[in-house]
């Protein structure tokens, strides 16, 4: 049983070694711990070491552990693939969505968005590998979405998120997040007011900040393994 205190402080104080290495300041890089699978017991117990954001892919498994924990201020991020018919519940019950990947989506959730809540903080998805499996609007399709997405009412325009491949190609997978910071650099060009750039997990994240990354999700590092595993995990050991 990891002792979740002591490996949120070294995923910390790994964020500041990569920060520092790639002349960044660490307090430009916010951590989000990635807590599916996990229970609302282990999310308390990071809560308890000081952690305040939390991420979750699963609407019905977030919904379910969010009451045990309701007493908590937690600010709750939406990181997994979005069905039409989950949006009213992921506006109802989230701070942020990362994984907003078309215009639908993005409209319903417009739509979903309490008044009586702020706006929804949204990233838009790429798909930097273009794996035909991964979840994520193609980077040719990026300007198109952002402009659709920034003139909705209820949602706030804050980013992009990606999830790379997965491969010990480190070079393989620094392109895919430099592709990214490139496709940011450029909405904010054309004069999108961004501030996040979601990219970076326990593996991979030294890479990520050098490349710019913003925000962080770290899940296995702080809270250990999962419970089991998840669809894109079956699948790729089905793969093998
Ligand atoms: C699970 C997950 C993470 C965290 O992954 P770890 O390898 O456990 O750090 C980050 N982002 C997304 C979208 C995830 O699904």
């Amino acid at each position: 049983m990891i002792i979740i205190a002591s490996s949120l402080q070294a995923v910390k104080d790994r964020i500041a070694r990569a920060a520092q290495s790639a002349d960044r300041q660490p307090d430009e890089i916010t951590l989000l711990v990635a807590s599916k699978t996990q229970p609302a017991e282990r999310v308390r117990e990071a809560w308890l070491a000081g952690q305040t954001i939390f991420g979750e892919n699963y609407l019905q498994e977030a919904l379910a552990k969010m009451p045990a924990l309701a007493d908590l201020p937690i600010e709750w991020h939406f990181i997994g693939p979005i069905q039409s018919n989950k949006t009213k519940r992921i506006a109802e019950n989230f701070s942020w969505v990362h994984s907003v990947d078309r215009v639908k989506i993005a409209d319903r959730l417009a739509k979903d968005r309490p008044e009586s809540l702020p706006p929804l903080q949204i990233c838009l998805q790429v798909n930097v590998s273009g794996e035909a499996s991964k979840s994520g609007v193609a980077p040719e399709e990026v300007a198109h979405l952002a402009a659709h997405v920034v003139r909705l009412p209820r949602l706030k325009f804050r980013g992009l998120m990606a999830v790379p491949e997965l491969t010990t190609a480190t070079a393989l997978q620094r392109s895919q997040f430099h592709m990214l910071r490139e496709l940011f650099d450029r909405l904010k060009r054309d004069g999108y007011e961004l501030d996040t750039l979601s990219m970076g997990m326990s593996e991979d994240m030294d890479i990520a900040i050098a490349e710019g990354a913003t925000m962080v999700r770290v899940g296995t590092a702080i809270l250990g393994p999962r419970r089991y595993l998840i669809p894109e995990e079956i699948a790729i050991r089905a793969a093998r």
